[in-house]
């Protein structure tokens, strides 16, 4: 297995062992077994079995599409059914990339990180933003409808949660700047988290009463097969290589040409590697864990009747949720970047380790149930955190979509739609909206220092607030503050 970075037991406690609030409880045994459970393509999908056949040859269409993702699928589906001929051209399968990789939350501008934009945009246009990322969970409960996709979408609203008195001004502060934007959460205090059955190591939090959970998977391979049967040429196992854009974009491949009047590049993260975007956004490579289905004795003493999804109000924060098959995924902690914006699809040890001290901590009456699987994916973030959307080309005839910073299961989804609409003519005002300068990043290697210097500061800051959390819970022999 290929180790990057510091794989140890980083930041942790003891080397050997994993120390939660009810005593030792995982070994070194357990975290090497769910090291062992690593899966290059994430948990949530397989290679297709009716992959589709490699571009060979020449070939014209209305629009090339790259990327077979929430964004290039949503944007080829909505190109073809406008009647338009749409080539996709995706590097590996459907669903590859972050798409097939994600925690499956389907959440509204309540995750937008308005103290990163606000003052660089102002009100008005974080109003647009905000709109959008709304807009975004409208749009994908609308394709699961038309489309018939089944992907265990459960509309359980969102909770983000504090786990130690420390994140309540955040969680409080957040409320009221969302209330400002015409987004109502709730504050959730001990006893409405208890009612709601969030397990007690959640102390207080917001809740939103939109969007929820679903499976990225099934979303993604309902997508697919919508495109397909929408009349879409998809090619997989093609990557782009190179384009030219003039009156007409020519797109390369290791065995084809594909030639239409218009590109997108759906490709997110992988675009700077591309060559564009290289200072605009950086990839970011986000980790997950999947426990093995907890027992119907489990479910019923965890008593989460209503599984909304959480996420914690730590800088970088812990997503907890249950899934369909009745597992456990939790997402992020710890995330990195790699020199000269490289993807690598490789393990990432130290988050997954951080993944399951996370989990042992918020979960302790679970620390037995084992690992079923560990993943990685890449996101890109621009330095404001806001989307990254736009054409480039002689004619303007080449669109991009990145940056949606790790909301893109409704954002990227959008997108697609929206810049459908734009090349068939129209000027969607959610589109229109996003329009801003994006600020530039450092060049090499002053940008890695100054991203992984930023993301292990704050790193730092999380983990005082998990020292407190769990001094707190050794304290008085529980994982709760009443
Ligand atoms: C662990 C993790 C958890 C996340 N959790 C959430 C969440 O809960 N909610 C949420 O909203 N967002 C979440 N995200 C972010 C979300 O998954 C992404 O924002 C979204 O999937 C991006 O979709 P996309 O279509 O833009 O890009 P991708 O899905 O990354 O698609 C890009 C595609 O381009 C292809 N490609 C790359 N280079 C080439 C080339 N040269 N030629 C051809 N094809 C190429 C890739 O193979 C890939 O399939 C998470 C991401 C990760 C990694």
């Amino acid at each position: 297995m290929v180790i990057e970075g510091n794989a140890g037991y980083a930041g942790m406690d003891n080397p050997t062992v994993t120390k939660g609030p009810g005593g030792e409880f995982a070994s070194r045994a357990q975290t090497d077994a769910a090291l062992g459970k690593y899966r290059t393509i994430g948990g949530w999908v397989e290679k297709p079995l009716d992959l589709q056949r490699e571009l060979e040859g020449e070939v014209s269409a209305d629009v090339i599409v790259v990327g077979a993702g929430f964004a290039g699928l949503n944007a080829a589906i909505a190109l073809a059914k406008q009647g338009a001929r749409v080539v996709v051209i995706e590097r590996e399968f459907a669903g590859f990339g972050a798409s097939g990789r994600n925690a499956g939350y389907l959440a509204g501008g309540s995750g937008a990180k308005f103290d990163l934009f606000l003052d660089r945009i102002g009100r008005e246009q974080t109003q647009k933003i905000v709109d959008y990322f709304e807009a975004g969970v409208s749009h994908v409960e609308s394709m699961l409808e038309e489309h018939g996709i089944d992907c265990d979408y459960i509309a359980s609203g969102i909770i983000r949660a504090g786990i130690h008195p420390m994140h309540e001004a955040n969680i409080r502060n957040s409320i009221r700047t969302a209330a400002e934007f015409g987004i109502k959460m709730q504050f959730l205090d001990w006893a409405a988290m208890r009612a709601r059955g969030i397990p007690p190591a959640f102390l207080f939090g917001s809740y939103i009463n939109r969007g929820g959970t679903l499976d990225p998977g099934k979303y993604v391979m309902g997508l697919r097969r919508a495109a397909l049967e929408a009349g879409v040429m998809l090619c997989e196992n093609t990557a782009l290589l190179s384009w030219t854009a003039g009156r007409a974009v020519e797109a390369r491949t290791p065995r084809g040409i594909a030639r239409a009047p218009f590109m997108v590049l759906a490709t997110n993260a992988y675009t700077p590697r591309l060559g564009l975007l290289e200072n605009k956004v950086v990839p970011m490579r986000v980790s997950a864990i999947e426990t093995e289905p907890l027992s119907p004795e489990q479910l019923a003493q965890l008593d989460w009747p209503n599984r909304e999804g959480i996420v914690t109000a730590h800088r970088k924060m812990e997503s907890h949720r249950l899934t369909a098959r009745n597992t456990l995924v939790i997402t992020t902690k710890r995330v990195r970047y790699a020199f000269g914006s490289r993807t690598p699809n490789i393990p990432d040890n130290a988050a997954y380790l951080a993944l399951v001290r996370a989990f042992h901590e918020r979960f302790p009456a679970l620390n037995d149930l084992a690992i079923r699987a560990c993943w990685s994916g890449y996101i890109s973030v621009a330095g404001d955190t806001l989307p990254v959307v736009g054409t480039t080309g002689e004619r303007q005839n080449v669109f991009y979509t990145a940056g949606c910073s790790g909301h893109g299961v409704g954002a990227q989804s959008l997108v697609g739609r929206l810049l459908a609409e734009h090349i068939r003519g129209s000027e969607p005002a959610l589109l229109a909206g996003l329009r801003h300068r994006t600020p530039s990043t450092l060049p090499e290697p002053l940008r890695w220092c100054a991203v992984n210097g930023a993301m292990s500061m704050l790193g730092r800051l999380d983990e005082k607030v998990d020292r407190a959390a769990r001094a707190a819970a050794a304290c008085d022999g529980r994982q709760v503050f009443p």
